[in-house]
């Protein structure tokens, strides 16, 4: 009961919207990875920022929507989609070595993922793990704290 108060529940279905990312050095092991598990995403929507996705296409050959590169802001793109409901898993492949002339974008991603409670691999083997979970083949509800129950109280503050 409390939970439902404290928390919206919004559902993945059984159809993930799954936007993949991978920084330079880590673009390679993305594709590997797709490859790998093409059988399993060909039934799922796929999005990705520019580059990664033009990879994916050109070397897989799955549909991939393309968004803006990282750099030129398809973090971004993407962190507005999961606020907008329309993105709701995320394979990012981010290179914990380099720093990004867009780090500050990479880590709005990450917190955006973590507010939304979406799935989000951060490496190979996240991905794998997430990949084969038995929720990838059903409905699942993710739990998003209830803002407006914040937002009432803190009008409420300056009123
Ligand atoms: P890219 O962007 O797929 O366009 O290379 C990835 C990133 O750096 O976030």
């Amino acid at each position: 009961m409390m939970i439902q108060d404290e928390y919206i529940g919004f559902k993945i279905e059984k159809q993930k919207r799954i936007a993949l990312i991978a920084h330079d050095t880590k673009k390679h092991a993305l594709i590997e990875w797709v490859e790998r598990n093409k059988d399993v995403l060909k039934g799922h929507f796929l999005s990705g920022t520019g580059t990664t996705a033009r990879l994916i296409v050109d070397k897989v050959g799955l549909p991939v929507k393309a968004y803006n590169s990282g750099p030129l802001g398809g973090d971004q793109q993407i962190g507005a989609r999961i606020v907008e409901g329309n993105i709701d898993f995320v394979i990012f492949f981010w290179d914990p070595l380099a720093s990004q002339p867009h780090d500050p974008d990479v880590k709005a991603l990450l917190r955006i993922c973590a507010v939304y409670d979406i799935p989000l691999a951060t490496n190979r083997a996240t991905a794998d793990f997430l990949l084969t979970s038995h929720f990838m083949n059903v409905d699942y509800e993710r739990h998003v704290l209830n803002y407006n129950k914040i937002i009432h109280g803190r009008m409420k503050e300056f009123s």
